[in-house]
């Protein structure tokens, strides 16, 4: 087996992989079509939220001090109406959830606690601002729903457009290509003739690609043939980020480095004391960003999460691009590897990680049945089971 020593360590990579990245362009986007995008600046509510006091309740708003009592009804208050006219002493105002909750009153009887008769409410006692939800409760008009380099997903644009924002500044996308290499690799549908395979990594990346925020173009495959890979790589070279499959081990056809390095890419590093995925080069043409990842389609799909998702996101202007790392714990026990730090395929339940058989790096059917990548540390002996571990998500 090759040494691994003086190959850099997970984290020594990701960093040479941050350093090369120049954040892209900012754009103005639709709030609607911003999930899975990155908040390059703030966005800052356009309206207090809610914008007036409001009633969490259908029921009477009341004055607490009045109650409990039999309260004369004067008026109604329905939600997108405007406010009734002022609560007078002794007096109830009937709501509805979500309207204006009027002048004088402070709190809201829920129609459950109250006992109609005629124009006459008969309320149970209520406390100062039960059921009133304040102006401004939830923001302040000119506050950051979101703050620069913030991910946003459903949360965040639902606040977006509660608090008013129509657009918010986004990193642009960035146009990622998807090349893959290998003269065995056949297309979905046709049949498979002697020694070869689906081609299915490029498959993969884009699936992970589709929840990235990326472009994806995609290029058709391409076999191990000096010519044939320099024209396609060039053609992926025009991109943000060019992402290879195979073809950058030590056999005699693994001709991407070559062919990378005589189209002018600068590599940054080969090889990462990590496993499955040693054998990743990572390279640079001018802003290009070019990650050569192996062909081995677990390698391929742990040097994407390690790797090329927190360089998209870093292009995009987040602020915390690395991994996002859960804790968990083991249900069963791990040998640990002496040298390399390690992705295991495990399928996560409530925290309790259970490695899933099958850990070969080719096995990428038997990746199918997990959800969580967990980081098994390079060390001596093995992590017992119930040890706490971190994992990715996938
Ligand atoms: P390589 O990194 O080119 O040496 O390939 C390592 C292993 O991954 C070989 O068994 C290849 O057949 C396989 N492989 C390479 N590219 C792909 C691909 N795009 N889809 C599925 N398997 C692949
Ligand atoms: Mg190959």
């Amino acid at each position: 087996m090759a040494s691994v020593a003086g190959l850099p360590t997970i984290e020594e990579a990701l960093a040479l992989v941050l350093a090369h990245v120049a954040p892209l362009a900012a754009e103005d986007v639709p709030v609607g079509s911003s999930s899975g995008r990155v908040a390059a600046e703030a966005a800052v509510a356009a309206v207090d939220l809610p914008p007036f006091p409001s009633s969490a309740m259908d029921g009477y708003a009341v004055r607490a001090a009045d109650t409990p009592a039999a309260l004369r009804i004067t008026g109604h208050s329905a939600a997108g109406s405007p406010a009734a006219e002022a609560l007078e002493p002794g007096a109830a105002i009937e709501i509805s959830t979500g309207a204006v909750v009027p002048d004088g009153a402070d709190a809201v009887v829920p129609v459950e606690r109250t006992r109609r008769d005629g124009d006459t409410v008969v309320v149970e006692r209520v406390s100062p601002g039960e059921n009133v939800r304040p102006r401004a409760g939830d923001i302040r008009a000119g506050d950051a729903v979101v703050e620069a380099g913030s991910p946003l997903g459903p949360p965040q644009v639902g606040a977006l457009a509660a608090a008013g924002v129509v657009t918010v500044r986004c990193g642009r996308r960035p146009r990622v290509a998807v090349l893959a290499t290998g003269s065995e690799l056949r297309p979905p549908g046709e049949p498979l003739g002697p020694g070869q395979i689906y081609e299915s990594n490029s498959v993969l990346l884009a699936a992970q690609l589709a929840g990235a925020g990326a472009e994806p173009v995609a290029l058709p495959s391409v076999a191990d043939d000096p010519a044939a890979l320099r024209a396609a790589l060039e053609r992926g070279l025009d991109c943000d980020v060019l992402i290879t499959s195979g073809g950058v081990s030590v056999g005699p056809h693994d001709l991407v480095r070559a062919a990378l390095a005589e189209l002018g890419a600068e590599e940054v590093f080969w090889r990462v004391a990590v496993k499955p995925g040693k054998p990743i080069a990572f390279a640079t043409r001018g802003a290009t960003l070019v990650f050569g990842l192996p062909g081995n389609p677990v390698s391929s799909l742990v040097g994407f999460e390690l790797f090329v998702r927190p360089a998209l996101r870093a292009l995009q202007g987040a602020r915390d691009p690395a991994p996002a790392f859960l804790p968990g714990r083991l249900a069963a026990p791990l040998l640990r590897g002496p040298d390399r730090d390690e992705l295991v395929r495990a399928r996560a339940t409530d925290g309790l990680l259970e490695p899933v058989t099958g850990q070969g790096s080719h096995m990428i059917a038997r990746a199918a049945a997990a959800n969580a990548l967990v980081l098994v540390p390079r060390g001596d002996g093995e992590l017992a089971a119930g040890a706490s571990v971190r994992f990715i998500p996938i």
